[in-house]
């Protein structure tokens, strides 16, 4: 295929100018990572439904000169979990996290879960995301990271979900859920994929718990990502491999 993908470092300032040279260059689309991800969507001529709703863009299509952003973040981290054997229709779900990626997989699940309980650090974030869910329709709470919180909740979850950035290298110790509130009959899926067994899904592997690594999802964003440019359906096995090794040879199922 006559593609290249290539990495550009995009300095905050520069964000407008990047964007326009993606047009000008006639480039068929690029993805977006941290800390673009929201501010992108003043500059793009139109968002996709669900880019809209999450507030943030990962992937923009150029379609003749006409910028096109997409949010693939949720759908493939639903995918990681189906491909795991993990169906979220009719669980509580406990959701770690109120920033762009927790946003994504919120807004993904809340119409498949019984109920969804986003629980973040900074509290107004997931009270103000659970409202937003409330109002679509869907069974939503909200409430702080505390371990009486995260006891109370977690007793009767089916899939806990981390989508904070707790546990990512360098702190690669800490995790955001004391392991004594971890069962054996829940599943525990970790977006977070540097390193590929983070502490939280060691101590959920230790219970006996279903674990997902992040590394589905990621290639799963990616995937979709690559069919919107492409029209064709990238081999993800291939993918998972090469993401695997460039993580230098990090345990994955
Ligand atoms: P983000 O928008 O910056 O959000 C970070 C989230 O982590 C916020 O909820 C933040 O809480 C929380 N957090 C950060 N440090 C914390 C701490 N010390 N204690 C408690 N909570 C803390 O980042 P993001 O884009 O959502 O990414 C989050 C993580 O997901 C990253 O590790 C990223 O690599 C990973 N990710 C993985 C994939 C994948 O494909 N597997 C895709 C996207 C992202 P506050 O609101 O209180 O700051």
């Amino acid at each position: 295929m006559n593609y290249v993908y290539v990495a550009f470092k995009v300095r905050k300032k520069a964000l407008r100018e990047a964007i326009e040279g993606v047009r000008a260059l006639n480039m068929r689309g690029v993805n977006v990572t941290i800390p673009h991800k929201i501010s992108v969507l003043s500059f793009l001529d139109w968002l996709d439904e669900n880019a809209e709703k999450i507030g943030a863009v990962n992937t923009i299509v150029v379609d003749e000169g006409v910028l096109r952003g997409y949010n693939t973040d949720g759908v493939g981290g639903l995918k990681a979990l189906v491909e795991e054997g993990v169906n979220v229709e009719g669980m509580k779900v406990v959701l770690l996290g109120a920033g762009g990626a927790a946003r994504a997989l919120a807004y993904t699940f809340a119409p498949l879960a019984s109920e969804i309980v986003i629980l973040n650090r900074t509290v107004r974030k997931a009270l103000s995301l659970a409202s937003e869910l409330e109002r679509e329709g869907w069974n939503a709470r909200g409430g702080g990271l505390s371990e009486s919180v995260l006891g109370r909740e977690l007793r009767d979850a089916d899939l806990l979900v981390n989508a904070t950035s707790v546990g990512m290298h360098p702190n690669v110790e800490e995790s955001p859920v004391p392991s004594n509130l971890l069962r054996s009959d829940m599943a525990v899926f970790d977006i977070v994929y540097n390193p590929v067994e983070t502490r939280l899904l060691r101590d959920a592997r230790r219970v006996g718990a279903k674990t997902v690594d992040g590394v589905g999802m990621l290639v799963n964003q990616g995937a979709i990502a690559f069919k919107l440019w492409t029209g064709v359906e990238p081999p993800r096995d291939v993918m998972r491999e090469a993401v695997v090794k460039a993580l230098h040879g990090g345990r994955s199922k």
